[in-house]
């Protein structure tokens, strides 16, 4: 076995000896002719002259070894429902839903959009969009009309697959009426629309657009649908992320690079599956997210592990729930979110007590940052290592983290841990761009190019904003933007503090702040809005916002204030979704700007969360810096 030093050296000073290797870790139909092509940075071509096929690699290839195992563990607290697909069955299902996207038209190339609950069928339209070439887009179920809206317009698909609804907590989640609405307000209007029916909410069929997936399934039963063998480059999925501005970004990944990249972290970072036993992998993240794509579909499957997707709350019927799946399907990697972690604690901290968890071997928890107190409270608890780990939907999978599929290393609390192989990440000075190289300094944490395998190849359509928001936004530089701090200690391990830019984590789910301002500078009554993060013990970070009106007197009794706040929350569930509802809207005469007129949105942050509002020397009117204080009840 290598030392971990030696093996993240040299990912970076051989980079494509090293990754040539890792490909052998999938299968290709033509093995690639070039490693890496890096003539045009910051666009990295991996493998390129390689053909290969993610489905085949997480279904087809598994067949003979492994096809009457347990490929895919379909579990709804929600309807009562527990299904289990093996290899062949899933395999037999990805290719119905294949043949059904081809009979509606769907071509190699084309965008197919998921807009679903977390049933089976949603992972049979991504294996078998891989399968065929398709592109598909996910777009995550608590996300509403507008936001939907966007991400049809955006992506341009030929198909958008739903289901007529989910449920959330026993609520039931209408999502057939959301679709419909969405594309009445999209520009796009795709061709066909294919509805899961679960038999939850009666649903109105749009003739000519609208098919019951259902009459499809029965009519393609035993279909066969051979994999296509696409170009190692060729585009997979978009996915969509919040930014800066309050346009969401399509993340494009390829086929081959993001195949390897995943095989590759089951073996070194997630050490799964140890042998050729049947071993289970349990994801609790969201297909919507990336986590459900890399760690809920691809990964586990590709590396021939049962995957668990759940539908359902961690605390219903108990909060046990999560452990009593652990010790039934004898999971021996969990990844879940530290948000999670607290609301479990705080239900029932002796639940995982009442499950036989022998088969556990890990824990890994990321999307936003593992405080010390959840850290100690579970990795005591469940007796295993808890593993941290950075990443970003434009990565993949992770950054940072410790790889013991490489070399045993000890996590360290507050950390994700060290660098990981194939990323060269560097702390950089916000202002002039300098490298800081002592330890413990503050800096934007970057990547210096090229980008490894499984990264974002660019946005969707969009190259100039690839590299103007990720290349060119630290002075000086041409490397990634991660926009996060960070800081290294002496060791290597680096510490995340927080976001550069207005995106916010709230419960390990990231959205933009600008998109929430958007929304609600769409109600009548607002003037003005700002809306910024602030740390809350259970979910991280919640959105705070406040609001000029165009006429003050309509908040001037508690009881008018209350009502308007209730109806600006109401406009955030309507087009967002409730994901993005603020915790609360704050009326207050003015926001405070610098001089020249640029909100000072750090500043309102930190007076929300009791913190020295930091350098004021700009700032036009600190009266108005006073009224945020004196709204969120903190004195001077
Ligand atoms: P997403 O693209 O939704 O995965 O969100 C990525 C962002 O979540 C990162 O840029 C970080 O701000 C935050 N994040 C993800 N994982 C961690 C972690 N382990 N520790 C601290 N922050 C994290």
């Amino acid at each position: 076995m290598p030392d971990y030093a030696s093996f993240y050296r040299r990912s970076i000073d051989q980079r494509e000896a090293f990754w040539a290797e890792q490909a052998a870790l999938i299968d290709w139909q033509t093995p690639p002719v070039h490693i890496l092509d890096y003539s045009r940075p910051p666009f990295a071509r991996w493998f390129v002259g390689g053909t290969t096929n993610l489905c085949h690699n997480a279904v087809d290839r598994h067949l003979a070894q492994r096809g009457q195992q347990d490929a895919l563990i379909a579990v709804s607290t929600e309807t009562g429902s527990e299904r289990c697909y093996s290899f062949a069955q899933l395999h037999a299902e990805v290719q119905t839903m294949a043949a059904t996207l081809l009979s509606l038209g769907v071509h190699q190339g084309d965008r197919v959009l998921l807009y679903m609950p977390m049933v089976a069928e949603a992972v049979f339209a991504m294996l078998a969009c891989a399968r065929i070439g398709a592109v598909h887009s996910v777009v995550f179920g608590g996300f509403a009309s507008v936001s939907l809206a966007g991400r049809i317009d955006d992506a341009e698909p030929v198909l958008i697959i739903s289901a007529d609804a989910g449920s959330r907590g026993g609520k039931l989640v209408p999502y057939k009426p959301l679709l419909d609405e969405a594309i009445a307000r999209a520009g796009h209007k795709p061709a066909r629309v294919l509805i899961v029916d679960r038999g939850l909410a009666p649903w109105a069929r749009v003739p000519g657009r609208d098919e019951d997936y259902a009459e499809w399934r029965t009519r393609h039963a035993n279909a066969t649908v051979p994999c296509v063998w696409l170009d190692a480059t060729h585009t997979s999925y978009t996915l969509y992320t919040s930014g800066t501005t309050g346009r969401p970004k399509g993340v494009q990944r390829d086929t081959g690079g993001y195949a390897v990249a995943l095989a590759a972290s089951m073996k070194h970072i997630f050490c799964a599956p140890q042998g050729d036993a049947a071993e289970t992998f349990f994801s609790t993240s969201d297909i919507g997210w990336v986590v459900g794509h890399s760690y809920i579909v691809y990964g586990p499957l590709i590396a021939g592990m049962a995957t668990i997707l759940y539908e359902g709350l961690p605390t219903r019927p108990d909060a046990a729930v999560w452990w009593r799946l652990v010790e039934q399907y004898r999971v021996s990697v969990m990844f879940s979110a530290p948000t999670a972690v607290r609301v479990l604690k705080k239900h029932d901290p002796a639940a995982l007590k009442r499950h036989d968890l022998s088969s556990l071997r890990a824990l890994f928890l990321a999307g936003e940052p593992l405080d010390e107190p959840t850290a100690r409270w579970i990795s005591e608890s469940l007796g295993r290592p808890v593993i941290d780990n950075y990443w970003q939907t434009e990565s993949g999978w992770p950054i940072l983290t410790v790889c013991n599929g490489v070399e045993k290393t000890p996590s360290r609390f507050g950390s994700p841990g060290k660098a990981v192989y194939g990323y060269e990440v560097k702390l950089l000075d916000e202002n002039t761009g300098e490298e800081l190289t002592e330890a413990n300094q503050k800096g934007v944490l970057v990547i210096e190019g090229p980008l490894p395998p499984g990264c974002m190849q660019t946005v969707w359509r969009d190259d100039d904003r690839f590299v103007k928001t990720y290349w060119q936004s630290v002075p000086g530089k041409h490397v990634y933007n991660s926009f996060d701090w960070g800081i290294r200690d002496a060791d290597g391990y680096f510490f995340i503090l927080g976001r550069t830019d207005d995106v916010i984590n709230v419960a390990g789910h990231r959205l933009g702040t600008r998109e929430i301002e958007e929304s609600l500078s769409s109600h009548a009554a607002v003037a003005e809005v700002a809306v910024v993060g602030v740390a809350d013990a259970l979910k991280g970070q919640v959105a705070m916002a406040f609001v000029v009106l165009k006429d003050s007197l309509q908040a001037d009794t508690p009881s008018a204030a209350l009502q308007l706040e209730g109806a600006l929350m109401k406009v955030v569930d309507d087009s967002l979704g409730a994901v993005a509802r603020p915790a609360r809207v704050h009326f207050v005469g003015a926001l405070p700007k610098t001089r020249s007129g640029k909100m000072l949105r750090r500043a309102i942050q930190a007076v929300s969360e009791g913190r020295d509002a930091g350098d004021l020397t700009t700032i036009e009117d600190p009266a108005a810096l006073q009224q945020i204080r004196d709204a969120v009840g903190r004195g001077p």
